[in-house]
């Protein structure tokens, strides 16, 4: 299963192509949904022989196939129950007592399991701005791992990864990264240097609401290692269905991506200008301090915006109340367009605005989003 490095095909041929099965005359273009709990098996098992369902089965291989060669690893991705499965498992790598240093804008359950190994297992955390190279740089003697999310969620920083990364590593830390937002598609963090990358493959990868999933991938083989024997320790495993979805989801990903980042920048640019609008942020803006780092750094900007109505915090409930095309709702990356005001969260971050919208942008036609958009914004905010 392992993939050669550099791989020769596009990102948008592998996420159609990979993960197929072998080529054989009336065989199935797609690979089955594997519902099997066992493997037949004897005797001394071989080095990877398949033998038990927690432990690795058919039914992960070609999605974790197919996002391995996307991310550039030397190792298939590993599937895990959810994003934060995937996360939990990377922080595992931290050991008792340890330093952990991660964005104050990163997920915020990320930042709550962060707390969590603060609490229970002396873990020294210490939240920094990731788009603040210094402060990071400077945060980072005596660090076990150094966390980062670029573009952030919900605040959009972009960080200078490979900047973070050389550092990290001559601190002797290792440098976990969640690409969620970016995809591999825009991102790809081993090529920087990365030791470790995660995904919900909940939103974009999987791409239509329906799933949630994880993914952890790892270049270097004990680590790979070691994630692998983190998720079959605790059981935290993805279900055959799941894992097919996503990687039917995963076959028009880079048709998803290019147009929704496509239609993000055209909506951030009008968003703007709008009489309304005390604030956008989109790496896509020339006026965002992300930008520049950005266009050096990634294929794109994604599909996120960050929107700050005028009026405040009720003024932003009343935008969200009044669309009728956009979706209100937490989770990100579906094909539909959706936003949600995060400080509605008790939990999320309070250097997060009150009024923050964060808009994920989907595949629907521009201009019937911007016009329900725009009609929403001129009833709910206030000049
Ligand atoms: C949603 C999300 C997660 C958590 O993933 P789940 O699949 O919900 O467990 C982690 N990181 C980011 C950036 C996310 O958006």
């Amino acid at each position: 299963m392992s993939s050669a490095r550099p791989d020769d095909l596009a990102p948008s041929t592998l996420v159609v192509s990979a993960g197929r099965p072998p080529r054989t005359q009336g065989g199935a273009l797609n690979p089955p949904v594997v519902l099997s709990s066992t493997n037949v098996s004897q005797g001394v098992p071989g080095a990877g022989e398949l033998l038990y369902g927690r432990m690795d089965t058919q039914a992960w291989h070609p999605f974790e196939e197919a996002l391995g060669r996307l991310e550039g690893s030397a190792h298939p991705a590993l599937v895990f129950g959810s994003g934060m499965a995937s996360i939990a498992a990377a922080f595992s790598l931290v050991p008792d007592g340890g330093r952990l240093v991660l964005p104050r804008h990163a997920y915020q359950v990320t930042i709550g399991y962060a707390v969590d190994l603060a609490d229970r297992h002396g873990v020294d955390v210490e939240l920094v701005d990731i788009d603040d190279t210094a402060a990071v740089v400077a945060a980072l003697p005596g660090t076990s791992m150094l966390w980062v999310e670029s573009p952030t969620n919900p605040m959009l920083e972009v960080a200078d990864l490979p900047v973070l990364v050389a550092a990290a590593h001559a601190a002797g830390a290792l440098v976990g990264v969640d690409n969620t937002f970016a995809t591999p598609l825009v991102q790809r963090p081993f090529e920087h240097g990365a030791d470790i990358v995660v995904h919900s493959v909940t939103k974009y990868l999987a791409g239509h609401s329906d799933v949630v999933l994880g993914a952890a991938l790892a270049d270097d083989d004990a680590l790979h290692a070691a994630l692998h024997a983190y998720r079959t320790l605790h059981g935290s495993i993805a279900g055959p269905f799941e894992v097919w979805l996503a990687l039917r989801g995963l076959r028009t990903l880079a048709l998803r991506v290019e147009r929704a980042q496509a239609t993000a920048v055209e909506l951030a640019a009008r968003l703007a200008s709008h009489p309304v609008v005390a604030q956008v942020r989109h790496p896509s803006l020339p006026t965002d301090p992300g930008h520049d780092r950005a266009t050096r750094l990634m294929d794109g900007y994604g599909s996120i915006i960050g929107l700050r109505p005028r009026g405040g915090a009720a003024a932003a409930d009343a935008v969200v109340a009044a669309l009728e095309l956009w979706v209100p709702a937490t989770s990100l990356g579906g094909v539909e367009s959706s936003l949600e005001r995060r400080r509605r969260f008790a939990t999320e971050s309070r250097t997060v605005p009150d009024d923050l919208l964060r808009l994920s942008v989907g595949i629907e036609d521009v201009e019937d989003l911007w016009t329900d958009l725009d009609r929403a914004l001129r009833a709910g905010a206030h000049l």
